[in-house]
Parts: structure tokens; C-alpha cells; sequence
């Protein structure tokens, strides 16, 4: 088999990538396509780190109007971390070894974020989740992406907005 061109990789996941048909929430079905084939490139030998977002849930700047923007940028992080969990246990589920580490602290669901315990999970072929953004306000989850592929050291960055099918 031929070795893959990038040794690790940051996949953007948009939250609306796991919308499929719904308008809300996550499609079961096409959370497991992706973790599909997530597990595929995995299995290639490739490093995988992911950023996913919020907007299948929340997103902070459209709820702001009567609602600090702060608060609702938290808010819209909250739910960056509901879909790292539901990528993480459904990559689980199909054997995928995976870790969340939120930039958030919450030290029962997920670790906190540590650049040098992520490399390693890395190192040891498991995915890694990264959650809750960039911890800040007024960012979004695009920025997030960019920092943690910058930290990881990938050598791609790749988004995924919207999966059809
Ligand atoms: N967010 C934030 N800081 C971050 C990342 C995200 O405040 O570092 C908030 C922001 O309100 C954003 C929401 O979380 O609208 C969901 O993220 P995003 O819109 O990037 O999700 P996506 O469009 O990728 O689904």
C-alpha cells in the first residue's frame, strides 16, 4: 500500500457537516459515515486531529441579540463539546481509539487541553478531539482549527462544511 502524503492531518468538521437531512442536532447516520471514514484514514496510518463545530446546535452571533455575546459564544462552545463527545463514542464504537481534550475545563467528560499529551495520543495513533474552540469568545471554531493544526504541526488543514448523500 502506498504510504500516505501527510503523516498528520486537522480535520475541521462543521457542525452542520453532521446535520445530514435534520435541521437540528446530529444525524445519526451521517455521524457514522464520517466515523467510517475517519476509521479508514486512521487505519492508513495517519495522525488524525479534529476541531468540530457548533452550528448544528448553537451559534453564539445569531442568538446575541437579546443575549450577551459572550454568554452565547460560551454557549456555542457548550455545543462544540456535545458533538466531540457523540465523534468520540461513535468512533469508539467502531474500534476507533479517540480522546477529547476540551480548552474548556471539565474534568469529568473530557481532559483538558495539553498540547503535549495531545501530541502523544497522536504519537500512539489515537484520535484526537479537540473541543470547546479556542476557549474564547468572539472566535470561531475555523480559528481553532488553524491553531491546533499550527500546535500539532500537521501538515494539512483540512475543512469539511457540509456532508451530502
Ligand atoms: N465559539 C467561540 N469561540 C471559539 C469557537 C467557537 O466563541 O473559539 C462559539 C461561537 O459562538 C460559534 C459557536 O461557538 O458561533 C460554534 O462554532 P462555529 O460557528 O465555528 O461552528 P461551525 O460553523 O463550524 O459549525
Amino acid at each position: 500500500m502506498d504510504k500516505p502524503v501527510y503523516k498528520r492531518v486537522l480535520l475541521k468538521l462543521s457542525g452542520e457537516a453532521l446535520l445530514g437531512k435534520t435541521s437540528f442536532g446530529i444525524c445519526p447516520d451521517v455521524i457514522g459515515a464520517v466515523a467510517e471514514e475517519i476509521k479508514e484514514v486512521v487505519i492508513l496510518g495517519v495522525q488524525l486531529g479534529i476541531v468540530v463545530g457548533g452550528g448544528n446546535i448553537f451559534r453564539g452571533v445569531e442568538v446575541a441579540r437579546n443575549m450577551d455575546r459572550i454568554s452565547a459564544d460560551y454557549m456555542g462552545m457548550l455545543a462544540t463539546v456535545i458533538n466531540s463527545l457523540a465523534l468520540q463514542s461513535v468512533l469508539e464504537n467502531i474500534g476507533v481509539d479517540t480522546r477529547v481534550q476540551s480548552a474548556i475545563e471539565m474534568k469529568e467528560i473530557a481532559e483538558p487541553y495539553i498540547r503535549r499529551r495531545a501530541l502523544r495520543h497522536l504519537e500512539k495513533g489515537r484520535v484526537v478531539v479537540f473541543a470547546a474552540g479556542t476557549g474564547n469568545p468572539y472566535f470561531t471554531t475555523d480559528t481553532a482549527a488553524s491553531l491546533r493544526a499550527v500546535e500539532m504541526e500537521a501538515g494539512v488543514l483540512i475543512k469539511a462544511t457540509r456532508v451530502d448523500g
